[in-house]
């Protein structure tokens, strides 16, 4: 169990089922992108561990850029809507892997999976490492799922609460 602030968190997800699962995503993407580059986009902060540990077992050839997402924008009129930040890369024509930590509500994926549409790419497929089907509220299609969890908060393996407790090598639920 490990403490954060006042909150408890004990084991969900130990390491080696996470990089087992890893390996297991990974040679899917080898095979379904076999003869392909494709772009890894990743989104920041809470994936860059999922990304770095799929990136290693990827033998197709790849690159990786990162992008995040600001905090909810828009007005009453058009909603709340994430925006993209700091994607450099062109990604028109490119067959884009966006790697996603967890789809909780699917608004944050859904708003940044319409935005990269707006540039033409010729294919977007999503890799998450968690998915809690029980929150979805925004239909959104998943190609690799790591793992799909009850709708309770975790973190661990690059997901935090209140800034802390990214560097954990295990997923850990609140108790
Ligand atoms: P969504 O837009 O799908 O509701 O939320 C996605 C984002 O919310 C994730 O990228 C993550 O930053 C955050 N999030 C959602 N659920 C959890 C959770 O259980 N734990 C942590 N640490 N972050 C979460």
């Amino acid at each position: 169990m490990i403490t954060i602030r006042d909150k408890n968190f004990v084991p969900l997800i130990e390491a080696d089922a996470i990089q087992a699962r890893i390996q297991e995503l990974a040679k899917q993407i080898n095979q379904e992108y076999a003869g392909k580059q494709p772009l890894l986009v990743v989104v920041l902060n809470g994936a860059f561990l999922f990304a770095a540990d799929l990136a290693k077992h990827l033998t197709i050839p790849c690159e990786i850029t990162f992008l995040r997402v600001s905090s909810y924008k828009g007005t009453e009129s058009t909603g709340q809507l994430k925006e993209i930040l700091g994607l450099t890369e062109s990604i028109t024509g490119r067959d884009l892997i966006v790697i996603e930590d967890i789809v909780d509500t699917g608004k944050t994926l859904h708003d940044i999976y319409n935005q990269l549409q707006t540039h033409n790419p010729t294919s977007v497929a999503i890799a998450t490492l968690l998915y809690k089907p029980a929150a979805l509220q925004e239909p959104i299609d998943l190609h690799y799922v790591g793992f799909e969890i009850e709708n309770k908060f975790v973190l661990g393996y690059g997901l935090d609460y209140d800034g802390l407790g990214r560097n954990t090598p295990d997923i850990l639920v609140l108790e």
